[in-house]
This record gives C-alpha cells, structure tokens and sequence, in this order.
C-alpha cells in the first residue's frame, strides 16, 4: 500500500452545517444539534452553544421545571455559574470546570436557575445523550462532578467530559461508547481518533482549521467514522468541544424535550407531563413550571386540554 499520503489531515473530510439560534430562558443559543441530515453523532442528540451573555443574580439561565425522558442532560460551563434543581431533589451550582449529567431514564424533570449571587458573563454548552435500550426505561440519575481528568495534548489542553483520550478517562456516566472533550487549543494537536466512532467539532470561541478548512462559532463540523487522527491548529487561542461515538442504531425520535422510539412514546410523555402525573416527580424550584405545546400530531385529533 502507498504510504505517500502520511499526512492524514490534508485527507481530513467532512460537512459543516450552520447551528440554529434560539432562545433559551433569557440566553441566545446556537444549536449545532440536531441537523436534519445528522440528528446523532453517536449518542450525542442535541447540542447548545449558550451565550456568551451577560446575566444577572435573578436573570440569565432561568428555565422552569420541565420533563426529560429516554435521554441525559450534560452541562458544561466555560464562564458564569447557574443552579441546577431537580425531582430527586439534588440542589447544585455549578461553575467552569464542573459537569452536571442528569440522565432520565423514565422520567425527571427539573429546572436551570440564576444563582441570585452571580452577575456577570454567562458561556457553556448543553448536550443531550440518547440513552439505549437497556438504560431509557429505568431510573432517573444525577451526577455532579467537581473535578475531570485533564491532559496535554501538543500544547493544548484537553479536558475528558465523557469517555476517554491518551489513556485519562472520565469518570461521567456514558450508557453507550461515547467521547466528550473540552480542548483549549493552543497552536497545533494531533487528535487521536477511534476510526469506528463518528464526530463533531463545535468551536465556542476563536476559529480552528481542520485539514485547511476554518471552523468557527455558529457552525458544527461532522466527521464521518474512518479517520484515525486529525490535525487542529488555530492562530490565536480557541475553545473547541469534540463529540464522538459509535454512529446510532437504534432509531431515534425527538419532540420537545423527549427523546423517544415513536409518536405513541412521545404522545404518552406528552400526557404525563399534562397530567403532573408521577412519571416525572416534582421541583422544588421558585420558577415556573413550563407548559408543553401541543403535539402538532393531536392537533386534529383531540383538543388541547
Ligand atoms: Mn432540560
């Protein structure tokens, strides 16, 4: 086999896809997941860019008590602070440096607050990570971690949020093989790749090339599986997030904030979250408890309750 094609990043393909701006509480976001062509990259289904924005002690980050199901909520700050409260009762501020991963299983609900102490800039990602089979149906879970593995690579710092990279690995719960890294990159890394698993490249700040095409904020990066390394260089210091994991199988379908199989799973998730019925437990959060829309599919069939 010829070898003269050793540099693997000049060979590097892949599709950009512009993120979607939305509100979320008071912060614009840009949503780089789901795109219509790729609404998984592995488990990975949903992916929020927030800010950077500035919020106050009462106002920034506030979203009342709404439902989860079949999916885990992953909350990864950059700059700011916010409070995280849920139906198991957990109460938890979270900073730069610290995760939260909230997995429903069945169902959870909870609630995304200011602080009432912080002001100032407000900057982070929330990803979403379908859960298989074997975890959507059981127990709701939430994890907080103060502290995640850390390591060079080149002269750029990783953080490991989920799966592992150069041997570090993260102590985050992951139901399915999945990789999820905070890179503050500094000039050039040579990223190491499972060529099994597919990825996206999301730049927070600055703009990174990746096999001589830029990247930057509002745009997502997708990585077909097959490459066994790539080559980041940026000029000035940037702020990237990699995703990655085995391309989804199982099926997906998303309305709202479910994640289910089909519309009958959707439309009973729907109903339990009408009805406050147990499936989802209680927030003890002073905001208010969001409504869901009407699923366009019952429009014709039954009037909103
Ligand atoms: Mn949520």
């Amino acid at each position: 086999m010829s070898s003269d094609n050793a540099d693997h990043s000049s060979a590097v393909e892949f599709e950009t896809f512009a993120s979607h701006r939305a509100m979320v509480g008071a912060i614009e976001v840009r949503r780089a997941l789901p795109q219509r062509s790729h609404r998984t990259i592995g488990a990975w289904c949903f992916a929020d860019h927030m800010g950077p924005a500035s919020v106050t002690e009462e106002r920034g980050l506030d979203i009342g008590p709404h439902p989860h199901t079949g999916l885990a909520t992953l909350t990864w700050l950059i700059e700011g602070e916010a409070v995280h409260r849920d139906s198991l009762g957990s109460e938890q501020l979270i900073r730069p440096g610290q995760l939260n991963l909230m997995s429903a299983g069945y169902g959870v609900a909870h609630a995304e607050e200011p602080t009432g102490a912080y002001r100032g800039t407000l900057e982070g990602i929330q990803l979403w990570i379908a859960q298989p089979e074997h975890t959507r149906h059981g127990a709701r879970a939430f994890e907080h971690h103060g502290e995640l593995p850390h390591l060079m690579i080149g002269t750029s710092e990783a953080t490991v949020l989920v799966g592992e990279m150069l041997g570090e690995a993260s102590p985050v719960r992951h139901d399915t093989a999945l990789l999820g890294l905070d890179l503050d990159l500094r000039g050039v890394a040579e990223l190491p790749l499972d060529p099994t698993f597919e990825y996206g490249v999301i730049v927070l700040r600055g703009a990174v090339s990746v096999g001589g095409s830029l990247v930057e904020p509002g745009t997502l990066a997708y990585f077909a599986p097959g490459a066994d390394e790539w080559r980041l260089e940026t000029r000035d210091p940037a702020r990237v997030i990699v995703l990655g994991g085995e391309p989804w199988l199982e099926g997906i379908t998303m309305w709202w904030n479910f994640v289910a199989r089909n519309r009958d799973e959707l439309t009973a998730a729907y109903f339990a979250w009408v009805e406050r019925d147990e499936r989802y437990g209680t927030v003890a959060s002073p905001l208010a408890a969001i409504d869901a829309p009407v699923p366009f599919w019952l429009h014709s069939e039954r009037a909103p309750l």
